[in-house]
């Protein structure tokens, strides 16, 4: 009930803090409901278990920037995955498992032990790979080994086939032709349970499986991939709820399964992406580059803080459209102080939200909620988008991507179909960004170069410091 709440607080900004209080409270009664039920004279390994996990994860929560927090969802989606394969090996290994299960239970528990270990391998190598690509420290072009849909169906295939030699292997009912009918080639190993070996192959074909996939996906289709390893580690955590009989891990794990699952259908919505087109990987090149006026044979027009602020003081309608350079700059309260004094001047001044502006879902809306900008002038890209030709002022501050007219013109770009902000459609647009850099897709932006764009270089923190001197004099 209270993680049921805590998701329901957190579908709005207003209700965000109420949500995460919720989540709390879930977190805290599941966890002493776990220490409590767990019989044990070994309660000082639990603790510092606790205490050793749970200082590791208040220092990194507390250094972790604003900026690094896909990073950081990622690594953690990766230990989900992790413990839930380390779960499965050890309840595999307890010699319990055999005097507790025979016959069907131990089939169905098998297939239990196998999914959750599947399962959580791939998610584990997939997020440190979505961690890598995420942190620049892996390159964000997909890539596209020849054949890469074979290699795929064939890691499937070989874990597949060593799961069913597995489940046969360890079932004490199964006959030895069975046995060698499906594990032939996985031998016996002395004191161990049957099957080890084919169980072993499977979640060593899982943790290929796992790489290879997120490998394959490029920079533009990120997003949908961070909320997929979020849907992939509460399966996990699901199936592990089946193998130990835990129905709070089915429950929480299901939830955190189906709402990550819904986010990428979102995420796969807004970006007006296939989700199995995704998953098969190869979309977008990743990593910036800077772009040559000559390149597109166009000129740019730049301009200088005065002149932005007389654009702003002489329009009565303006729309700030943030993205990912807000964000690195750490913007949001001096917009949000502009913002302020624009609305005191009788402007009307709204904010246009992309759904993958940012490096994560909702990342715009959380810094302009802790810049206290009033959730009334925050719109979803859909309600304003239509509106553009009656603005005077759209001002772009650190976003490239999804403001990117070749989305909607250009079929070749490697973001055709992308719905995106139409920005141009306004008086004119402030473009503000440091250089002419591509963004996270890596796809040159054909917005600098139209008639009504203003460049307006300089690290946004800096330029807009400088904005709001200049109105506020
Ligand atoms: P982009 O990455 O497209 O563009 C950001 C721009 O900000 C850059 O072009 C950069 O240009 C500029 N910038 C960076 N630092 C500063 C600074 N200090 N001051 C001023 N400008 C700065 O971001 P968008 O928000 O437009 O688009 C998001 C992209 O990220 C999409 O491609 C999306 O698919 C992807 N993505 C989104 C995720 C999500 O869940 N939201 C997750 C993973 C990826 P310059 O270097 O010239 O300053």
């Amino acid at each position: 009930m209270l993680f049921i709440l805590a998701l329901n607080g957190l579908s709005h900004p207003e209700k965000a803090r109420r949500g995460n209080v919720f989540g709390i409270m879930g977190m805290t009664v599941a966890v002493l409901a776990t220490v409590l039920t767990v019989i044990s004279n070994n309660y000082w390994v639990l603790a510092i278990g606790i205490g050793v996990g749970g200082t590791i994860g208040l220092l990194l929560a507390l250094r972790v920037k604003m900026t690094q927090m896909p990073e950081l969802i990622a690594i953690l989606h990766s230990l989900v995955g992790a413990a839930a394969a380390i779960i499965g090996f050890a309840n595999y290994l307890d010699p319990g498992t055999l005097l507790h299960f025979s016959g069907s239970s131990l089939l169905v528990h098998d297939l239990e032990t196998c999914l959750g270990i599947f399962i959580g391998a791939v998610t584990c190598t997939g997020s440190v790979i979505a961690y890598g690509k995420l942190s620049a420290h892996i390159s964000g072009k997909p890539l596209t080994l020849p054949a890469r849909h074979f290699l795929n169906l064939l890691l499937f295939a070989v874990a597949l086939w060593a799961g069913i030699a597995f489940v046969i292997a360890h079932n004490p009912a199964s006959s030895p032709h069975a046995i060698a009918a499906t594990g032939g080639i996985f031998p016996p190993l002395p004191g161990m349970p049957g099957g080890t070996v084919a169980l072993c192959v499977m979640t060593a074909m899982a943790l290929l499986f796992g790489i290879h996939l997120v490998l394959a996906i490029g920079g533009a289709d990120m997003p949908v991939v961070v909320s997929m390893l979020n849907s992939y580690s509460g399966w996990a955590a699901a199936a592990t709820g089946f193998m130990l009989g835990n129905d709070l891990l089915i429950v929480t794990g299901a939830l955190v399964g189906s709402s990550g699952a819904i986010l990428s259908y979102i995420m796969c919505r807004a970006m007006n992406r296939n989700f199995l087109a995704v998953i098969a990987g190869g979309f977008g090149t990743g990593g910036s580059h800077p772009v040559t006026a000559e390149e597109h044979h166009g000129e740019v027009m730049s301009v200088k803080p005065e002149e932005v602020a007389e654009l702003l003081n002489q329009a009565t309608s303006i729309v700030i459209i943030p993205g990912y350079g807000m964000a690195v700059a750490h913007a949001q309260h001096t917009v949000a102080a502009i913002t302020k004094t624009l609305r005191e001047k009788g402007k009307t001044v709204r904010f246009a939200i992309h759904p993958v502006a940012g490096r994560m879902p909702g990342h715009m809306n959380v810094l302009l909620a802790e810049a206290n900008v009033p959730y009334d002038i925050v719109f979803e890209m859909d309600a304003i988008n239509d509106d553009f030709p009656k603005v005077d002022v759209a001002m772009v501050i650190g976003a490239n991507d999804i403001v990117n007219p070749a989305a909607l013109t250009d079929p070749n770009s490697p973001i055709a179909g992308m719905p995106v902000i139409k920005c141009w459609n306004s008086t004119i647009a402030v473009v503000m960004k440091r250089s002419m850099a591509t963004g996270y897709a890596g796809v040159d932006n054909p917005l600098f170069y139209r008639e009504n764009t203003r460049m307006f270089f300089g690290d946004a923190q800096k330029s807009l410091d400088e904005v709001y001197r200049l109105l506020t004099a």
